[in-house]
Formats: C-alpha cells, sequence, structure tokens
C-alpha cells in the first residue's frame, strides 16, 4: 500500500498531489487517534465522569443546622443535642461566604431550635448577614416558633424571606405525646403556629408549615387548619430513623415506634390531596438536603447515618464536601428550587400577598367544600 501510494507521489511529482497526500496521511492519524480515544472511552471517561459529579459540591441550598440546643424533645428528633458547640457568628459568616462563592442561593437556618440562642440575636445576624451583605435569593429559619416575638421581626424580618414552623398535630394532646412542646411553654404548639403565621403576614415574610407524620397524627385530618394558615408550602415528612440521632439505643430518641409504613403515608397523603402538600418519604428525604452542621461540616447521610465531612472553614467548600452524596433527583422530586423570596409589597389594604404561591393552596371555603363534597 505505501509501496503504492510512494510510487504514485513519484509519478505525480507535482505539488499540488504531495499536498493531497500529506492531507491524506494527516487525515488517516487523526482517524486512527480518534477510534482509539472511543475505544479507551468506556474505561477511563465513565469513571471520571462519575468522580467528577461526586466531586463538585452542588450547595445551590444549604441547610444550616448551627445548633443541636433545643426547648422540646419531639420523641422523632433527626438532629438531636449531641454537642452545644456554636461556631463563633464571624466564623460562621465567613463560612456562609464560602459556600456563596461556591455557588449557594439559597440557605435555611435550622437546629435544634434557632431562637434558643442568644434569644435569637444569632440567627437574626446571620439573616440579615445572608441576606444585606452576601445578597443571597432566598433566606429561611425553620423554627418550632415557640421563642418567636413580634420585637424579632420588628429587628430583622426585613431580611428574612420564610419562617417555617414544625407543627404535627392540631391536637395538643397528639403534640405532648410527640413531646413537640415545653414543659414550661408560654403557649401550646397549636397556637404558636397560628401567631407565627400571623406576624409572617404582617411583615412580609412568608409563611411554611413542616409536619412530621407518624403513628399518633397518622389519621389525623389536618384540612380545616391548613386551609385556614394558608402556608406557602405545607411539607409533610414521614417519621425517618437515622442512626445515631433517633434509633434508639445509645441515641438521644427512640423513635421506632413511632415510624409509619409508606402505605399509611399515602393514606395521609390521599387525605389531603386538596391542600397540596410537598411529601418527602424517606428515600426522597435521605440525600436531596444539603446538610451543614455546627461545626461548619457537610453531613452524609449515606449508611443510615450522618457521617460528617472535614470542616468548610479548614477545607474550603470544594475539600470538605469529599465523599458527601446529594440527590439531585430527590431534590428535583421534592421541589427543592420553588419560588422562595418573600411575600410580594403590601397592597392598598396593608395585607402582604403573593398570589404566586398562595394560590397554590385554594381559599379556605373553597378546600372545606371539596372536602365535604368527597366525604358526601
Ligand atoms: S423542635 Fe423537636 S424536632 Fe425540632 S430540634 Fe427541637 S426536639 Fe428536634
Amino acid at each position: 500500500m505505501l509501496k503504492h501510494l510512494f510510487a504514485e507521489l513519484i509519478q505525480c511529482a507535482g505539488s499540488s498531489a504531495i499536498y493531497s497526500y500529506i492531507a491524506l496521511v494527516v487525515v488517516g492519524v487523526v482517524t486512527t487517534l480518534f477510534y482509539m480515544r472511543n475505544r479507551l472511552r468506556p474505561s477511563l471517561g465513565g469513571t471520571e465522569a462519575i468522580n467528577c459529579s461526586a466531586n463538585a459540591a452542588n450547595v445551590v441550598s444549604v441547610n444550616y443546622h448551627f445548633t443541636r440546643q433545643c426547648n422540646y424533645s419531639c420523641k422523632f428528633c433527626f438532629h438531636t443535642a449531641k454537642t452545644s458547640h456554636l461556631v463563633p457568628i464571624e466564623e460562621a459568616c465567613r463560612g456562609m461566604k464560602l459556600l456563596k462563592e461556591a455557588g449557594m442561593r439559597k440557605i435555611n437556618f435550622s437546629g435544634g431550635e434557632p431562637f434558643l440562642i442568644r434569644r435569637g440575636k444569632q440567627v437574626g445576624q446571620m439573616v440579615r448577614y445572608a441576606k444585606e451583605t452576601l445578597q443571597l435569593e432566598s433566606v429561611t429559619i425553620v423554627t418550632n416558633g415557640s421563642l418567636v416575638t413580634e420585637e424579632w421581626f420588628e429587628q430583622y424580618g426585613q431580611w428574612l424571606d420564610i419562617m417555617a414552623i414544625s407543627c404535627d398535630s392540631f391536637d395538643e394532646g397528639t403534640n405532648e405525646l410527640i413531646g413537640r412542646t415545653a414543659a414550661n411553654a408560654a403557649a401550646r404548639q397549636v397556637e404558636v403556629a397560628y401567631r407565627v403565621q400571623e406576624l409572617c403576614g404582617r411583615f412580609g415574610v412568608k409563611f411554611k408549615l413542616n409536619t412530621v407524620v407518624n403513628t399518633h397524627n397518622v389519621n389525623e385530618d389536618m384540612t380545616e387548619h391548613i386551609a385556614r394558615l394558608q402556608p406557602a408550602r405545607w411539607k409533610v415528612f414521614q417519621c425517618l430513623l437515622i442512626d445515631g440521632e433517633n434509633a434508639g439505643g445509645q441515641d438521644l430518641r427512640d423513635a421506632r415506634a413511632l415510624v409509619i409504613t409508606d402505605d399509611q403515608f399515602a393514606a395521609f397523603l390521599a387525605r389531603h390531596k386538596a391542600l397540596s402538600p410537598i411529601a418527602e418519604s424517606n428515600s426522597v428525604m435521605r440525600n436531596s438536603y444539603v446538610i451543614v452542621d455546627e461545626y461548619f461540616r457537610f453531613l452524609n447521610n449515606v449508611n443510615g447515618s450522618k457521617e460528617p465531612s472535614m470542616s468548610i472553614l479548614d477545607k474550603g467548600v470544594q475539600g470538605a464536601w469529599g465523599k458527601t452524596v446529594f440527590d439531585q433527583a430527590g431534590f428535583v422530586e421534592r421541589s427543592g428550587e420553588y419560588e422562595w423570596t418573600r411575600l410580594a409589597e403590601k397592597n392598598s389594604t396593608g395585607t402582604s400577598t403573593s398570589t404566586s404561591t398562595l394560590a397554590r393552596i385554594p381559599d379556605t371555603n373553597v378546600v372545606l367544600r371539596a372536602v365535604k363534597e368527597l366525604s358526601d
């Protein structure tokens, strides 16, 4: 073949023919290299692609559980008071800045109970820093609500987008069975939920409600109260066992008697279908949250327990991410990215409103009528 090519080359002896053969040789070499690369792709590109996605921190939406201390004693608590550690606020702000530089657009402050630390000042100052300095799209808090005050809203409410209250039942006896109360609480949980909802509306903050479905409330019909409270989002979680937190034995909590089946969870959801709850089954909950703990470490829930990474404060976001697993599909399935900014400006009647989110849950009377028709 080569001999033949050379013979032809000499015969032609024209420069145009030489260029043609050079071009042919180049094409041949390129084709061979391309073929070899494709043959090698499964063994190289496959693992490279997996490692790459596993190593890239996905920190769009972060849950910062900055304290484990709490004044309640819920039996299924997923984040128990194993330590009393608290990162100084300057360090917490530095950590948040690192997360923002790595792509964070939303931060949720959680606990423990966020308002227990410095009577809400700690969380208030972090909320302000996240919104005013870091200019995050969304700054939110999850709280049991018992320590939330009007004064706090006056001081920090303008920088908060959403406040979520945990309320598992509208029967106080059930809340007490669950432990969703404090011995010396000034108000019971149902009253707390209504009070915080009113404060949120007054200060232009979206109100959210979280409910953990367990053996004590699984048969409850919450329609009337949810329809009245009109949360922008009602998240409904299936009680989840996490080793090291609530699985009994050495754990601070034992939620084994509160666990429900998938069918029971489905029945609860079906009963409240008219209210469009955002459902989180055990499988969806497990890894679809980016959790940062009180030491500013990622918590990785791969083996049924939460394993901490190195601290973001020491290693940076990418360095700490390591083997952290993030379930992007689960994040999407539970509508992890939603309309997460505060309510629209107050209207002429002085009432804050946001049609796009509140419209998700129809007017109280419409819901109650629909439920009545279903049961007739
Ligand atoms: S309110 Fe209940 S679930 Fe939340 S941190 Fe406190 S004890 Fe845990």
